[in-house]
């Protein structure tokens, strides 16, 4: 192409023919559903086609301009008609004698009928447009026509397409059923139909989802055997359930590393279990779950024996454990951590605020305290007594759990045989984080833990290098959060009901519009409204503040003195998703919920009805578009997260959902995550490949290999 062509296709970043080949029309025009002039109905959108014999152009009485263009095909006649656009009586004329496709409606006037153009084609010169084509649609820039565009992408798909090398292996190609790449290519630029379009866009999409699977089996790999093995600990089910069953014995010794295996990690065992083994030693003998006020449910069973499981084993667990806010993370936490108590080693628990961190500390404290397990809790607010002393214990190994923030992972915190990991709201961490509370141990246990449901298909993928364990029921009494969706205009409803909450001893959350995605726009419009309430709605009552702007330090002061009940409303911006315990906050308002997803609004939702009381959430939105409308419907009637995480995925997408953004994962520009089955197929066709070729080291694996780095490259920033 000439220089001209050629600079308006860098700007779409199109540099070589090979990204050529790979720029995908956004859709195709159906051409192949053409009628014939006679077939034409009335009063419907309809396309067809016909020679051009002559084009007029006149003015109306009320001043515009009136383009008609006669065309004819074997059936009959058509006067096709154009408002407004004078130029294209000039256009038309030079391309009489040709085919011109347009799109519109039939329409009787008196006793004329014209043919109302929304949208024309004119075809290639000397290229006719046969019925039966699917005519693809580009993005495209100023001054690059959409012919000139199929000119070039015909030219190279002609030319080009079949010396694409292939880089899936035929046996994967075979065990999906895909089109080899070359004819994908073509076929996603010119589709012989629509069947080849949907073959091809398989191909293609499975490309990218497979890609994916294998970079995060490479992940796992490294994480996993690269390394010389961790340490199988051993696991008494009776030591932790009051009546384990047998199939759950059964399930948790089957994943048991044997013993020959676990040989290798003996000299670690040894050297740990000197003199600190509490099997024997234990305050108390009751097994774990005796000692909790209350049983562990069905889900938190299941999730406990897969981890179990894993901890039983000499290579290191990866787990993610999901479950919705309140389902009981917390004590299936503790229960991992007394496993590794009763081993000898070490156990941490890493959250992402102070005020979490001691939450924590106070309930697993409680759950380990009667066995006579030490617990400490190490954040960057401790005074550098308390500090020293607590990083003293964790040296010399006294400190069998440790709970804190990032400050676990500072350099001067030394542990004394980490065995277990675990991680709480997981997508607060980067993966470099979690890396270094791992480093802190000797190729430790991981556990992930994250209270943002996500849909199964999205978990897979994102996390992809982790097994996953789901926690999908709530402990049984949990009362249902009375969810009401007004207009803005009903607000004085809302803060009726908040005053007479408070009334009663309860506590609210009020989240504030979010101005934009600017921290400081979003700062100073909920100090505005926290002054407007703090001064015209609710002066006679303790308000807070809390926003993205303010210092960790300055939020969890905020949070701690609503959680003690100093305050009678929190007003916040979206920082208050994170997982804070308050059981006396009964009232949530969210103040223009149209903005927020499904599994944000959730989120938010999540801090109300922790307690004994009935809790409410009002939802409030000006004017919402028929989308946020669907949404704050379903919001009003579903409360499982998991639900609603599959409808946010189907009417917003996947961009939506917390931690996908800094999942560092590429983003996928054909498949799409609601197509379950592929998205299955790809990850198990690339655990099995991955299994029989660790790192892709045999020849014929080569070109795959190869093109798995530069997937990669090219969209993780190094
Ligand atoms: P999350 O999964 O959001 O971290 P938590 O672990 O904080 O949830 O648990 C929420 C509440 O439910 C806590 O007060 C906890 O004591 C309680 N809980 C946990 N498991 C059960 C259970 N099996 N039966 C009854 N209550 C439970
Ligand atoms: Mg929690």
């Amino acid at each position: 192409v000439g220089p001209t062509v050629a600079a308006r296709l860098r700007s779409l970043g199109i540099h070589t023919v090979g990204d050529l080949l790979f720029y995908f029309p956004r859709e195709h025009r159906d051409y192949s559903k053409l009628l014939t002039i006679a077939e034409l109905p009335f009063d419907e959108v309809v396309t067809t086609r016909g020679l051009i014999w002559e084009v007029k152009t006149s003015r109306t009485s009320s001043g515009r301009t009136r383009t008609v263009a006669t065309l004819s095909d074997s059936t009959g006649r058509l006067s096709a008609v154009w408002f407004n656009q004078p130029y294209l009586q000039k256009q038309l004329s030079e391309a009489r004698g040709e085919w011109l496709v347009v799109t519109g409606v039939k329409q009787r006037f008196g006793n004329k009928v014209t043919f109302t153009v929304r949208s024309h084609e004119l075809p290639e010169k000397g290229e006719l447009l046969n019925t039966g084509i699917l005519v693809p649609v580009y993005s495209l820039t100023e001054g690059l026509p959409a012919r000139t565009m199929r000119r070039l992408t015909r030219w190279v798909v002609d030319r080009y397409a079949a010396l694409v090398p292939d880089h899936l292996p035929p046996t994967i190609r075979q065990a999906a059923g895909l089109l080899p790449l070359p004819e994908a290519i073509a076929q996603m630029h010119y589709p012989a139909n629509e069947e080849m379009l949907a073959a091809a866009r398989r191909r293609l999409a499975f490309d990218e989802l497979f890609l994916i699977q294998l970079g995060m089996q490479e992940r796992r790999t490294r994480w996993q055997r690269e390394l010389p093995s961790g340490q199988a600990f051993k696991v008494d089910l009776a030591r932790i359930f009051i009546e384990p069953t047998p199939a759950e014995r059964e399930a948790v010794q089957a994943a048991a590393t044997p013993e020959a295996e676990a040989q290798g990690v003996q000299g670690f065992r040894s050297q740990a279990a000197a003199g600190t083994t509490l099997w024997t030693s234990l305050a108390d003998q009751r097994p774990f779950e005796a000692t909790l006020p209350f049983r562990f449910t069905a889900a938190q069973r299941r999730v406990l024996c897969e981890i179990l499981g894993d901890l039983s084993r000499s290579r290191p667990m990866c787990r993610l454990l999901q479950g919705d806010v309140g389902s009981g993370k917390t004590a299936v936490a503790a229960a991992a951590l007394f496993v590794a108590a009763l081993n000898g080693y070490q156990g941490a628990i890493m959250a992402p605020t102070e005020i979490l961190a001691e939450q924590h500390a106070r309930s697993i404290g409680t759950m380990l305290a009667p066995f006579g397990i030490r617990t400490v809790l190490l954040t960057g607010g401790l005074r550098p007594k308390e500090r020293a002393l607590g990083r003293a214990a964790i040296e010399s190994g006294e400190a069998a759990v440790v709970i804190g923030t990032h400050a676990l992972i500072q350099e001067d915190v030394t542990f004394q045989r980490l065995g277990l990991v675990i991680i709480d709201e997981q997508h607060r961490f980067g993966v470099e984080q979690r890396e270094a509370l791992r480093q802190k141990g000797y190729h430790p246990h991981m556990l992930v833990m994250t209270a943002t449901p996500i849909p199964r298909t999205l978990a897979l993928t994102l996390y992809g290098d982790l097994d996953l364990s789901v926690i999908d029921q709530l402990p049984p009494g949990r009362q249902k959060v009375i969810t009401r969706w007004r207009t803005g205009a009903r607000r004085e409803e809302a803060y009726r009901l908040v005053e007479q909450q408070l009334a009663e001893g309860r506590q609210a959350f009020i989240i504030c519009p979010l101005v934009d995605e600017s921290e400081s726009l979003s700062a100073r419009a909920v100090t505005a409204e926290y002054e407007r309430l703090s001064r015209e709605v609710f002066p006679h009552r303790r308000l807070g503040l809390l926003h993205g702007g303010m210092k960790p330090a300055e939020k969890d002061a905020v949070m701690r003195r609503f959680r003690d009940h100093e305050l009678d409303i929190l007003v916040a911006t979206s920082v208050v998703e994170v997982g804070i315990d308050v059981p006396n906050a009964t009232v949530m308002v969210i103040e223009d919920a149209d903005r927020f997803g499904l599994s944000q609004l959730h989120q938010f939702r999540g801090r109300v009805g922790r307690g004994a009381h009935q809790s409410y959430c009002y939802v409030l939105s000006a004017d919402a578009g028929p989308q946020a409308r669907e949404r704050l419907a379903i919001f009003q009637e579903i409360d499982d997260g998991f639900k609603l995480a599959e409808h946010d995925l189907r009417l917003r997408g996947p961009g939506d959902f917390i931690g996908v953004r800094q999942s560092g994962m590429p983003e996928l520009r054909i498949a799409d995550f609601n197509d379950t089955r592929l998205i299955e197929e790809a990850r198990t066709l690339a655990i099995r490949l991955w299994e029989s070729d660790p790192y892709l080291q045999r020849p014929e694996h080569a070109p795959l290999r190869e093109h798995l780095s530069r997937f990669w490259q090219a969209f993780i920033p190094h």
